[in-house]
């Protein structure tokens, strides 16, 4: 009887009616293999394929659309950023240029204290480092005298040089200091 009764929609009523929630159940289970292979027969028909081509090309498209988005954004964001230095702090932040045009910027202590960074490569032993340290250079904000890295008390110059290979580190202060004229022109 639960058999004959779980082909019909009529069945679930009245086993549900009845309490027979595992035949009901067992019919819900039915009935979703049924659609699915229903839905299996539909994308097995042309009709089908060409509907399944659509939503695969569909689903290509906006999955390369987004990722291309996402990429391009990226990469126009990282070259319209610099970092600057905030002047009343010390301390480095991100400036989008393209939004930002003003120097002084507005820095995140709140006033216009921010200028364009040099980056520091060196360590204090004359080894390069892949995370720079962000330089406020003395020229920038009216205070004389050259101006060096507060991390690795290397000299720092306008638009400084990154290291490459086999080149000599800049000179400490303290080298600056005991022969200047050595190291003039370079900067400022
Ligand atoms: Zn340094």
């Amino acid at each position: 009887m639960v058999d004959k009764l779980a082909k019909t929609g009529e069945g679930i009523a009245a086993e549900a009616a009845g309490g027979y929630t595992a035949a009901a159940i067992s019919l819900a289970g039915d009935e979703w293999k049924y659609r699915m292979a229903e839905g299996q027969r539909f994308f097995d028909s042309p009709a089908g394929k060409v509907t399944a081509v659509i939503i695969l090309v569909g689903g290509l498209a906006l999955a390369g659309w987004m990722i291309w988005g996402a990429t391009h954004n990226e990469v126009a964001a990282a070259a319209n950023t610099r970092i600057f230095v905030d002047a009343a702090t010390g301390k480095p932040f991100k400036v989008d240029i393209s939004v930002t045009r003003e120097i002084p910027a507005p820095a995140p202590s709140g006033g216009k204290t921010g200028y364009p960074a040099e980056l520091c490569f060196w360590t204090a032993d004359g080894k390069e480092k892949s995370e720079p340290t962000a330089v406020l250079l003395n020229s920038d904000v009216g205070k004389p005298g050259p101006t060096f890295c507060p991390d690795c008390k290397r000299l720092v110059v306008g638009h400084n040089p990154r290291p490459v290979p086999g080149a000599r580190p800049p000179p400490t202060e303290a080298e600056y200091r005991a022969n200047p004229s050595r190291f003039r022109g370079g900067g400022d």
